[in-house]
């Protein structure tokens, strides 16, 4: 039998509008759709009713080996000439372990695509009014991830580097390590009145967006009880929401503090 095809695709950052259509069209020919917990739940009734569902959501700090379980499903299903979708949130490569996936297809002779997707950190701030790079504000934009703690081990950022090189910096799976991530962008040299957004839900009805400094927007943040997902936001280009905010009235009552 030959072997099926394994599509790596990205849904987009939360509004189902927002896959592309060729990321569309993988859904709708797939015999199996391996899906992840922050993919939009619209976009699985596009799948053939015959189609395969799996839920391979992981909890944030929860991931068990569920990612061996994955590549099992991958492998094992494209081996039975089943053409696969692998639907992930926002884009599969941002840190999304579409390379791993990747690899491991690629080790077993299994073809496989790649279908981008639109990601979290330039969507949400789109839909907040903050565009991630701007003429003479900022000329570099940095995505990086906000899950490592120096005293569990897990730091390999290089917060001099980022703090000092990088005019716009998107942190994912950062919030609930915000007070970290505002301490080391100050101590090395980041000065502390930097604007700074935290956008939950980013592109979906829930969107919430609040707005502070590095100084203070982790007391912004626990007041409005924003939680994961949320993209954490540092920069100038912040202030630009003032001007360019579209989507706010949807936002409810969560609009600035400074
Ligand atoms: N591959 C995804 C990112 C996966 S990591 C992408 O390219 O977007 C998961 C992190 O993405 C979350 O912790 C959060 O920081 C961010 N994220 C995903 N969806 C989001 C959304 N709708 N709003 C805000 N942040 C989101």
């Amino acid at each position: 039998m030959s072997k099926g095809t394994v599509y790596l695709v990205g849904a987009g950052p939360g509004n189902p509008k927002l896959i592309t259509v060729y990321g569309m069209e993988c859904i709708q020919k797939a015999d199996v759709i391996i899906y992840d917990r922050l993919v939009s739940k619209e976009l699985l009734q596009y799948a053939k009713k015959e189609a395969e569902l799996i839920y391979a959501g992981k909890e944030p700090g929860k991931h068990g080996n569920i990612q061996e379980q994955i590549h099992e499903w991958l492998v094992e299903k494209a081996l039975q000439g089943k053409t696969v979708v692998r639907l992930k949130g926002g884009d599969p490569c941002v840190f999304g372990r579409g390379g791993e996936e990747a690899e491991v297809l690629a080790k077993q002779g299994i073809p496989f695509e790649i279908v981008p997707g639109v990601t979290a950190g330039i969507a949400a701030a789109a839909y907040a009014g903050i565009p991630v790079t701007y003429r003479n504000v900022a000329t570099s934009f940095t995505i990086v991830t906000g899950h490592g703690r120096k005293e569990k081990g897990e730091d390999r950022i290089d917060w001099k580097a980022l703090a000092n090189g990088s005019d716009t910096i998107a942190f994912y799976m950062g919030v609930g390590n915000l007070s970290y991530i505002c301490q080391q962008l100050i101590a090395n040299g980041k000065p502390s009145d930097t604007k700074v957004a935290v956008i939950e839900w980013g592109t979906t009805e829930k969107q919430r967006t609040v707005v502070g400094t590095l100084q203070n927007i982790e007391e912004t943040v626990k007041t409005a009880h924003i939680s994961h997902p949320a993209i954490i936001l540092v920069g100038e280009v912040v202030r630009l929401r003032e001007s360019i905010q579209w989507f706010a009235e949807l936002e409810g009552e969560w609009i600035e503090s400074t």
